[in-house]
Formats: structure tokens, sequence, C-alpha cells
């Protein structure tokens, strides 16, 4: 009924002659049509399946009417009565108030903003059904903009279901839509008696409280309709059988996708990677790097070695927090691959840290005799087409870049490692490109390595990397003193500008971040350059030893290539002091010197983000600290996610006590980046709370692979669609 009261978007028409205005009349009917089809497939909602499968958010109970008599404040309720007065107000502001009086008491509808037309309908002496919220007090029951309409008709006999949506596509379109879907659908059984008899009536049964008696199209048409009986809290909570029993199908699609990307992976075959002796590159290269590994490094070393030796491609992802040592991890695998004959890749996901590894690892390979070529976007043509000669000939052993390195172009003589540092940066679609792109060998698939610094918490590592082993760095190298980090509110900016000064005074460097604001990045800019000129002007009287002044830097995305890595590399080489930036420098710089790190507007970051952030400083043997400046605006108070993230920094230093954190605040989808590609990859079950059905999951799937492949084919298929290529990425 909500439909009759929404302001719904009337297009506004102007005078047109008129034989335009029929067309114009029949064009606008035909683009309302296309906007709603659009509008349902941004939803994914693409199949009949998908429709029947989009569950409603929550309920709305219009079976019955309530007599005001005995509604109770806080009761969302129904009532029906008659119009005893309809009249406009304007003090406090513009407003429709209407009394309704349903014979057991009167209630006053509340509207700030209306049509005329809905004015036109609560006429007095009108009588009408309206739905919303009770509110007591001093005057009587109120109701704020109730949906109504006219009284009469039948009262629903199920819950009526309201669905998630998008902007411009109405609930009462979505329903009927809904409900073809659910009606066309195939929703024969997928899953054998035996075993619905496993995760029903088993142990496990017992354990988790599920009743058997649910199918599949029960479950879905109760959902979608449930009968007024329902204990609200179960449906709500999810943990009604009919939810259950959605859940454990979804789980077990999942399952089945992994453990299918698992066994089709192991089929395949890829170079062995050995190398032996002294004289290997590998061993050259631990005898030249400037410290000694620490035991967690040497332990994924082991690991990613013994991977490697194998003719079965590696799919091994290597996390460490920030500044756990990654990078001669990942050099010593690629020292692994050379020495066998083999070229290697590494990519990162921006231009700045790609180039960081680009000169380290040149560093280090160069004088073992190793060419090491390079591939970015930005780069000149001339500079580019030689690269790729490199490449193709195999010359190059090494080749380090951005996504520049999965381009169509770019051939390779014989790959057989390709390493993604920060995978978590690239997109689901990227890491299936890499895979597609980087086949060495008609017959031959490439070892990957994966790195990143936001470790995956178990369940999500069960359930979405099934088919992903995990090494761990759990060690920082020695001799770190931990980051202290603060919370300050930015009205107190000038005492961290005179710990600026403090730091400077000791020699140490700064970084000064300032947020990406996503609706704008102009607005971003203007943001850091102000910052900038600010710190410019407060700090302009320093000096350093040699009488010198200091330099305070300017670094953000829309700066060209070329003085983006100007303003990096004098930070680097330490003739720049200050580096106030937007978060380009997010990721994995490393500047040992500096101390220091202000994140403006910290209020704004992600968890995730932050502690990315604060791991660019705390990289050497000075204490560091981190601060967090926070800004509440216009009295506006600071969110509570907000609140809980910088509390989340305050308390722990831990990246994996950091990444529980942020699950907890944000769930899976936003977690894994889900967002990003566009499909959310767990609609129904919760990994928090669901961790049992997770397990009977993993029990079944094998049985459904090796007993029933083509139901497990069916049933993973309806569930993922195309979305079972992306669980496999
Ligand atoms: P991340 O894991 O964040 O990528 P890096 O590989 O950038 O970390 O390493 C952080 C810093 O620690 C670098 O300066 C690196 O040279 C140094 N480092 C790495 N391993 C060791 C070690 N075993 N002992 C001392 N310093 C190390
Ligand atoms: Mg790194």
């Amino acid at each position: 009924m909500s439909e009759a009261s929404t302001p719904s978007t009337v297009a506004k028409k102007k005078a047109k002659p008129a034989r335009k205005a029929v067309e114009a009349v029949k064009t606008g009917a035909v683009d309302k049509k296309t906007h709603l089809q659009k509008a349902i497939a941004k939803l994914g909602l693409h199949r009949d399946i998908d429709l029947a499968l989009h569950l409603p958010l929550r309920y709305e109970d219009e079976t019955r009417l309530t007599k005001l008599r005995d509604a109770r404040e806080g009761d969302t309720v129904q009532i029906e009565g008659v119009v005893t007065n309809c009249e406009i107000t304007y003090r406090p502001r513009r407003q429709l108030l209407v009394t309704l009086d349903d014979g057991s008491d009167t209630c006053t509808l509340r509207f700030f903003s209306f049509y005329p037309s809905q004015q036109k309908a609560l006429a007095v002496g009108n009588v009408i059904r309206a739905r919303g919220e009770v509110k007591g007090g001093f005057l009587g029951f109120t109701m704020m903009h109730p949906s109504f309409k006219t009284a009469g008709g039948d009262l629903a006999t199920a819950l009526t279901p309201v669905y998630p949506t998008v902007a411009g596509l109405p609930q009462g379109y979505l329903r009927k839509v809904v409900l073809g879907g659910l009606a066309r659908a195939d929703l024969s059984e997928t899953m054998p008696a035996e075993l619905v008899a496993i995760i029903f009536d088993g142990k496990s049964s017992a354990q988790i409280g599920v009743q058997p008696a649910y199918l599949l199209p029960e479950a879905l048409s109760f959902l979608h309709h449930p009968t007024p009986d329902v204990s609200m809290l179960e449906l709500e909570d999810r943990t009604h059988p009919a939810w259950q029993r959605l859940k454990i199908e979804e789980l077990l699609a999942q399952q089945i996708s992994q453990l299918q990307a698992k066994r089709e992976r192991a089929a395949l075959r890829a170079p062995v990677l050995a190398s032996q002796g002294k004289n290997s590159l590998y061993e050259k290269l631990l005898g030249i790097i400037p410290f000694k590994l620490t035991s967690a490094q040497e332990r994924v070393c082991g690991e990613i070695t013994l991977d490697l030796a194998r003719n079965i491609p590696m799919h091994r992802l290597l996390q460490g927090d920030v500044g756990s040592g990654k990078t001669v991890v990942a050099a010593l695998a690629a020292a692994k691959c050379i020495d066998a004959g083999w070229q290697c890749a590494l990519m990162a996901p921006t231009e700045i840290l790609a180039e960081q590894h680009f000169r380290k690892l040149l560093s280090w390979l160069e004088p073992l005799g190793i060419t090491t070529a390079w591939l970015t976007g930005s780069q000149k043509t001339k500079e580019r087409r030689e690269a790729l000669a490199l490449i193709a000939s195999g010359e190059a052993a090494l080749v380090v870049g951005t996504h520049a390195v999965i381009q169509e172009k770019v051939q390779f003589k014989n790959l057989a490692l390709a390493i993604i540092d920060e995978q978590h940066r690239f997109g689901v679609a990227q890491r299936l490109a890499l895979r597609s792109k980087m086949v060495a060998d008609a017959n031959l698939e490439p070892h990957l390595l994966m790195m990143t610094a936001t470790p995956i918490p178990r369940t999500l590592a069960m359930s979405y990397y099934a088919d992903l082993d995990v090494s761990t760095i759990d060690e920082l190298p020695p001799g770190r003193t931990p980051i202290v980090t603060k919370v300050v509110n930015d009205a107190r900016r000038d005492e961290v500008i005179e710990r600026i000064r403090s730091q400077l005074a000791e020699g140490r460097q700064i970084y000064w971040v300032c947020p990406l604001i996503e609706e704008s990045e102009a607005l971003d800019l203007t943001n850091a350059t102000e910052t900038h000129e600010q710190l410019c002007a407060a700090l302009g009287d320093v000096q350093l030893k040699d009488g010198q002044p200091i330099m305070v830097g300017l670094l953000h995305s829309r700066m060209p290539v070329a003085e983006k890595k100007a303003v990096m590399s004098l930070f680097t080489a330490g003739h720049m002091q200050v580096l106030v930036s937007t978060t380009v420098i997010e990721v994995g710089v490393d500047v040992p010197n500096a101390s220091l790190m202000v994140i403006e507007h910290a209020e704004r970051f992600g968890l995730s983000q932050l502690h990315q952030l604060r791991g660019r400083v705390g990289r050497g043997a000075a204490a560091s600290v981190c601060v967090l400046l926070y800004s509440t605006g216009d009295a506006t108070r600071l969110g509570e996610t907000a609140r809980a993230r910088l509390k989340a920094m305050v308390e722990t230093n831990d990246g994996f006590e950091i990444a529980r954190r942020d699950l907890e605040i944000r769930g899976p989808g936003e977690f894994l980046g889900a967002r990003q590609s566009g499909a959310a990859l767990l609609r129904f079950a919760d990994l928090a709370t669901d961790v049992e059905l997770l397990e009977g999951a993993r029990q079944l799937a094998p049985i459904m692979l090796d007993k029933y492949p083509e139901l497990a084919q069916k049933h993973v298929h309806r569930w993922l669609g195309e979305k079972a290529e992306y669980l496999k990425a």
C-alpha cells in the first residue's frame, strides 16, 4: 500500500506541440519500462531463479487491523478510520495534519511532504486505512508519514514482503516481478534425500536445531509470503527452518564450486622450479640482502620452495602484516624460478609501489647478472617496446609492473611464476585475467603467489578460499618499536603541528595523509592542497642542521606520473621531510626514517586502510606515532562504526586482530571487496553465525561431486550462475 502515499517519480512535462507531446509520452513509456528493467538488472536479477532467490529484507503486517485503544507506543500497526480533520499548518514548518478516528481513539497523521492528490485523498469524511509506527504522547497518538489508502478491500493473508531495491524501482512492481519469477523458476530438488538426511537429521541437525520440514519450493514461498503466525524473531535473525534450508543450499553451492576449482587446478601441470647449490641465484641473493631472514620468513620461504618444486601449480596466499618483510620472500621465490630457467612476473596495484619493488629488486638482482623489465601504463612507447621485446625474447628473467603486465600485448617467452602484491587491491576480474593471460605453455599453468597485508579470518578462508594455501609471516623483523596510535580532535591540530616540529628536530620524516572523498576528486584535491599550504606556512621557519629550510611536498593522484615519481624519490632519499598526500601512498611504500603518520579525517577511512597507512611508519628502530585526526563537522557526532574503527586502531597493532574487527564492523561481503566485483558472494548465510552450516556444507560437497555430479552442476548453476567463475579467482 505504500505506493499510494510515497511521492513517486512523477515526470514533469513541459507544454509541447501536440504531435511532439504524443511522441514524448510514447518514448516516456518505453523509457520507463527499460528503466525498470535496468533497475532489476542492477539488482543482479537476470534469471527466474535469481528472482525467486531475491528474498525480502523485512515484512509488513497488513493481515490485520489494530484498534488504537490496543496500540502501544512504538508498534507498527494498521488502523482504519474516518478523517475528522485535514489541515495544513505552518508552525513549526509547513505540514499536513490529518485526524483519524477509528471509534476507539483518534490519531494524528503528520506529513511534511505531500502532493495535492494525497491531500485530496485525505479529505474530511473519507474512510482510510493507514499504516505506520504509533507514537504516544501528550497530545495523543501520532503517526509520521504513514502509508495509507482508501479503506475497505481484503486484508492480506500473508505478511507483505519488502524487498531490497534500488532507486526508481517501486516495491509494488518488484513484488510482481519476483512473484512471477518464483512461479516460473525450476525449483526441482538438487540435494539428494541421502544428503538432506545427513544435514537435517544427522548429528549436526541436533546441534543446529534444524527441522527437516522444508524443501526448497516450500522454503521459498514461505519466505516470500510468511503466514502471520510466524515468529518474527526467527524470520529476522534468519534462524527459521526455511532460512536454514536456503543457507545450507547456498553454502553447498559455494563449497561445491570451490572444491571443483581445487580439483581442476590439481589436474593442471606447472613447470617444476627447483634450484640447488651454492651457485644458485637463490643462495647468492640470500648472501647479498643486508639482513638475516626472520624465522617466519624462513618458514614461508620453505613452504613456497616446496610448492614450486612440484609439478602442480602453486596457488598460495602469503599474508603478513605491513612491514613484516614480504618483498624479500617474493624476491627469493623469483630467484627459484629464474634458477630453473623460467620467467617470473611481479605485479603491484599502483605505479609507486611497482616502481619501489622494481628498484629494490633491480638493486639486488642486477649485480647478479639478471635482467629485469619494467612495464607500466605511463611508459613512453619506445621504452615500452623495448621492454616488450626483452620479455618476448626471454632476456628479461623478471618483469615488474602494474596492471600493464596483464595486457594483451605482453607476450612472455616462458612465464612460470606470477606474484601479485597487495592482492586485495586487485578486483576478482583482474585476478582471473591474470590467470588466463599468463598461460606459459598450452599444457602448463604458471605458479601463483599472492601477497597481502590484510589477513583473511579463518571462516572466510574456509569458505571463500577453500582452494588456497596460506602462508603466514607472523613475526616482524627485529628492532622495531611498536607504533603508538593516538586519536586527536581536529580542533587540536596545532598541537599536532608542534609534534611535527619536534620530530623534524630529530631528523625524522613525516607523512600527512588526507582522505579520498569519493564523490569528488576535486574536493579531495582541495583538501590535500590546503593542508599542504597550511603546513608550508606553519613549518616555514624550521631549518635543518645545515641551515637549509625543510621541504614539504605534495602528492596526489591527479599529478603527472613523472612529478609523482620526483616527489616520491625526494622523500625516499630523505631530501624531503614532510609529505602531504592523498591515499596514493597507502600501499607498500617503504621509508624507514619516517616516524610520524598523521591521518586527517581518519573517521572517513576504512579500518584496513587505516592499518595499511599506519604501517608506513614504524619501519625503523625509532619509536613511531600515528595520529588519527578526526573532525566531527557541524555538530554531527562521530558515527558508531567510525568510532569503532578508531578505537580498534588505538587498541591493537596486530593485523590479524584488525582484520577480525574489520570483518565484525563491515560484514564479509564488503570485507572481501565483493562490492568491487558487483556481486555479493554470500547473500543468506552469515559466516559469523553459520559456522556449523558451513561445516555441514563442507562435508556434503565432495559427496555431491563424486556421487551426483549432474545434480552438483545444476545446484551450482542455480545458485551462482556466472558468479561461479568469480569464486574460482
Ligand atoms: P611488507 O611485508 O609490508 O611488504 P617489506 O617487504 O616492505 O614489508 O619490508 C619492510 C622493511 O623491513 C623493509 O625495509 C625491508 O628491507 C625490511 N626487512 C625485511 N625483512 C627483514 C629482516 N629479516 N630483518 C630486517 N629487516 C627486514
Ligand atoms: Mg609490501
